[in-house]
């Protein structure tokens, strides 16, 4: 084979590649910019909604917006379930941990709180993370 039609070759595979390469990332990246890269050091609550298992453990905010990339149905708006690490049924849902240092219960966003109130009011203390953070805002 002539020189030229070789190098014309090797261009040929290696647009190919990149066109390739360029599918994948996007078919696992639909989002706009796709994961913030500090996400996979940020850690997330998530809680298991079965109540016999009730578990609750922390993921990379990148695990947990990843999967729901991978797992979201484009027909409906409802965040897929993550699947327990404990009792292996997909009811794994993002959740929040009370930051009042007497309680510390761990519980799903909206659990507490009545309409209009703050997403992260705990059922158990009634203490709200936001809340919290906005009364000490004011005071400064
Ligand atoms: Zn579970
Ligand atoms: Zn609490």
């Amino acid at each position: 084979m002539e020189e030229r039609k070789k190098k014309t070759i090797l261009i040929a595979v290696i647009v190919a590649c990149l066109a390739l390469a360029g599918i994948i990332t996007y078919a696992t990246y639909p989002r706009q910019g796709g994961i913030p890269g500090h996400f996979s050091e940020q850690m997330t609550w998530v809680k298991c909604a079965n109540p016999d298992c009730n578990q609750a453990y922390q993921i990379t905010k990148k695990e947990y917006f990843e999967y729901i990339d991978e797992n979201a149905d484009p027909r409906s708006p409802a965040t897929p379930p993550l699947i327990c690490n404990q009792c292996g049924l997909p009811s794994v849902y993002r959740a929040f941990k009370c930051e009042n240092e007497n309680c510390g219960t761990v519980s799903f966003y909206g659990s507490g709180s009545k309409p209009g109130d703050f997403q992260d009011r705990c059922p158990k203390c009634g203490h709200s993370n936001t809340q919290e953070s906005r009364n000490k805002s004011r005071q400064e």
